[in-house]
């Protein structure tokens, strides 16, 4: 091998097939073992530069401390439970994943659970392999003419609601991301989520597994389900909360549902799910085809060729290390520049369209990589933490047809570093704006068209209320009987009289049921939450 070359280590039986991009490439050395515990990966692990691998191999730090020339790990798939993040970064070794090969294969498995449910096709095998022949037991329902609540409608939902129109379903979705145009190229209605949920004959879930997502189909969102819909999840199984899932099928409420996906997995031997009545149970099997593996693989051996041949690390899932002094000397501005972004995803009107980072402050280098923390927090909660960081970002954003630029504004009157976010949404703009307090301390210091003075930790909620008195008052009193204490609250107005903001820093999460009852102050006109950790 030269210079130049490279060797890349390709584990667990990834897909022969899906190598080729290292093929046409002859810097490339590719040694196939598909037994990471033979004393032959090993030996090759030891002068690799790059490792591919499927979920089986742990790549941990004793695994890592056995590979001194790595530089790039590749996951053919998506979830990267088998990688330690921090090991790998800590050794200054990229992680890639492949998050788009497997999209036809796990909306496939949604439509094929889907049918197998409303026909009830694992009960009457069962049935009849058991020698039964009932065939009235076992009436299903059609498809065609049913609505579809969709929650997420990114690559694998959207890829699901094209199929369902195509058996004449209606589909309803809700993902606060999607945009208009892309509704309208999917032939789907956006809802909110709460009408998604009921008005579903079958409810699909394609949303990441983020704080948002935890529990979103939880006890209350079934109790409001349609007596008789079904729910197919082949998302992630955190998203569903599996006991009330359970009970709710073994009432009668909900008749049936399809898991591929589970908070742990494998499924608990003593799962109520297990024998919950007509419940199909797949073991994971979304991206378990011989497509999707091929797709995957070659997905991942374009990135890896590009990380190591060009030092593409756009696709990289953990972030190599910024230098330790421009962290310490920077960090806190990109600490706030993540916080405004991610107020930013919470509170901008409907799917980003553009967004633009303003910062005037005492680094020329500062405005490139505030940019992409921006981004890192206008995207965390849409893709999930785990999926996206400053390396990645703006490869992320561009994918989601993000318009991002950046100016540097002359210094600010009050403040020696200052950043603004000004975001373009589908139903609006918004723009807000932070600074540093004695350069290391962060305030959110314009919420909209609104000046406060808030700092970013805890948990936040933006009201919008009329500017009456009282409303503090009220506002106070619902927080405090329900046990949550306010450690800041910044009221500030346009005009004597006229519309209000209130920011309201809290100690503690605020539920559905919280934010239900201050929206239920007539003052009050819109109540946003947002944990900013
Ligand atoms: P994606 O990023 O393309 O789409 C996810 C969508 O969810 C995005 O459009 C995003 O805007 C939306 N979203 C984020 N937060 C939301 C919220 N709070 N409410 C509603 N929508 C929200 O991802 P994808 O490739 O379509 O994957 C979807 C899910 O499927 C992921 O959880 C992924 O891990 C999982 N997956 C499972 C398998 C399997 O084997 N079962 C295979 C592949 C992917």
């Amino acid at each position: 091998m030269t210079e130049e070359g490279f060797i890349v280590l390709v584990t667990d039986k990834v897909s022969a097939a899906g190598l080729e991009p290292f093929g046409t490439d002859d810097r490339f050395e590719i040694i196939q073992v598909d037994d990471s515990s033979s004393p032959e990966f090993e030996e090759a692990l030891g002068r690799a530069h790059g490792l591919v691998v499927r979920s089986a191999t742990k790549v941990r730090g004793n695994l890592l401390a056995k590979a001194p020339n790595l530089r790039v790990v590749g996951r053919a798939g998506v979830g990267v439970d088998n990688i330690d993040l921090d090991a790998a970064t800590a050794r200054g070794v990229a992680v890639l994943n492949a998050p788009a090969g497997n999209t036809v294969s796990a909306a496939e498995l949604t439509l094929a659970l889907m049918m197998a449910l409303v026909r009830q096709v694992a009960e009457a095998d069962a049935s009849v392999r058991r020698g039964e022949w009932k065939r009235s037991k076992f009436q299903g329902v059609e498809l065609r003419g049913r609505t579809l609540g969709l929650i997420g409608a990114g690559r694998i939902g959207g890829t699901v609601a094209k199929r369902c129109k195509a058996f004449r379903m209606r589909v309803l979705a809700y993902d606060p991301y999607l945009t208009d145009e892309r509704a309208h190229d999917l032939g789907v209605e956006r809802a909110e989520l709460d009408t998604v949920i009921e008005s579903a004959d079958v409810l699909s879930l394609h949303v990441p597994l983020t704080d948002s997502t935890r529990n979103l189909i939880d006890a209350d969102a079934l109790s409001r389900m349609k007596k008789g819909a079904y729910i197919v999840n082949v998302a992630r199984g955190g998203v569903v909360d599996e006991a009330a899932l359970a009970a709710a099928l073994a009432s009668g409420h909900i008749a049936g549902a399809a898991l591929d996906v589970y908070g742990n997995e494998p499924l608990e031997a003593e799962s109520p799910l297990r024998t919950a009545p007509n419940t199909v149970l797949t073991p994971h099997l979304g991206a378990s085809t011989a497509e999707a593996q091929e797709l995957v693989a070659t997905e991942i051996a374009e990135a890896v060729r590009d990380a190591l041949s060009k030092g593409d690390l756009s696709r990289a899932l953990n972030a190599p290390a910024i230098g330790s002094e421009t962290l310490r000397a920077l960090g806190p501005l990109f600490g706030l520049g993540r916080q405004l972004g991610f107020l930013g995803c919470a509170l901008a009107p409907g799917g980003l369209l553009e967004v633009e980072i303003r910062y005037a402050g005492g680094s020329d280098e500062a405005l490139r990589p505030l940019t992409n923390y921006v981004l890192v927090g206008l995207l965390e909660n849409i893709l999930g933490r785990d999926q996206v960081n400053f390396v990645s970002a703006g490869h992320l954003a561009k994918q989601r047809g993000i318009g991002v630029s950046r100016t540097t504004l002359s210094r600010h009157a009050n403040y020696t570093e200052y950043v603004e976010v000004a975001i373009k949404a589908e139903r609006g703009e918004l723009k807000l704006a932070g600074a540093l307090l004695g350069d290391a301390h962060p305030r959110v210091v314009r919420i909209a068209d609104y000046h406060v003075d808030v700092v970013p930790e805890g948990t936040l909620i933006v009201l919008k209320n009329d500017d009456v008195p009282g409303v503090i008052g009220r506002v106070g009193t619902i927080l405090g009987e329900h046990g949550i204490n306010i450690a800041g609250y910044h009221q500030a107005r346009l005009a004597k009289g006229g519309d209000a903001l209130a920011a309201v820093v809290v100690d503690s999460d605020v539920s559905q049921e919280v934010r239900d009852a201050l929206l239920e102050l007539d003052e009050v006109t819109s109540a946003v939450v947002v944990a900013l950790g």
